[in-house]
């Protein structure tokens, strides 16, 4: 059930579920939820003070998930000066509903959409986002792949975009299928090639093996640092 906790004057809501375990534990999850699990004869009381004592958990938590809601900037309300970024790029959408011509200009760091309303808005920004990352993979794997024919891997047969919520990417080595998240257009440029080069990597290995990662790092020796900052997107 969802429940209140004040902590130092900071309103908290999280998930309480009793279930078979032995401790009270916390997660916060990938979108800022914060679920509590405890025993069964557990008071609120003893939730609560549990809580007060990994506040600064907490906090910090919750830090970290809003500067990841921040960077990945996707819009959402499609109305004028919303921020939004382009390959990393942070940049602002400019919303023209009186314009009688609708379509999209890209000046960076300006996006200007002419579109009689919001929806339409959307349905035009949304196709020359997908648009763009397709083309952007492209030129990847157009970069990537002789490299890894070098070790022996032949091109991916079929190339697929999905927006999906936990994975960045997905590698089906059976029908030499390759399929990226569409979310990745908000990200960096180095942090697209870091998983394009790992699921290209996956054909060789398909597993997250010391073998596997002999691989990334023989393609692209700083993977390490890009795939720490992939968390934050
Ligand atoms: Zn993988």
């Amino acid at each position: 059930m969802l429940r209140q906790i004040v902590i130092d004057g900071q309103v908290y809501v999280y998930e309480l579920s009793r279930k078979r375990v032995k401790n009270i534990n916390l997660r916060i999850n990938h979108d800022g939820t914060i679920k509590v699990s405890c025993p069964a004869r557990t008071t609120i009381g003893e939730v609560e003070a549990f809580m007060r004592a990994e506040s600064a958990f907490i906090r910090r938590s919750l830090a970290k998930v809003s500067y990841r809601k921040d960077n990945a900037a996707r819009p959402s309300t499609y109305v004028d000066g919303e921020k939004v970024n382009v390959f990393g790029e942070r940049c602002t959408l400019h919303v023209n509903t009186g314009f009688p011509f609708k379509g999209l200009r890209f000046v960076y760091p300006d996006i200007y959409v002419n579109a009689a309303t919001p929806e339409q808005a959307e349905r035009i920004y949304q196709k020359w986002r997908r648009e763009k990352l397709r083309a952007k993979i492209k030129e990847m794997l157009d970069y990537y792949c002789p490299m890894f024919a070098a070790k022996g891997v032949e091109p991916p047969k079929q190339v697929t975009f999905r927006t999906m919520s936990t994975r960045w990417g997905v590698c089906t080595p059976s029908t030499r299928k390759l399929t990226f998240n569409y979310n990745l257009f908000e990200a960096p440029e180095e942090i697209i090639a870091y998983v394009v080069v790992h699921e290209l990597a996956h054909f060789l290995e398909a597993n997250h093996s010391e073998r596997f990662w002999a691989h990334v790092a023989d393609i692209m020796p700083d993977y390490k640092i890009r795939r720490k900052t992939l968390r934050e997107y």
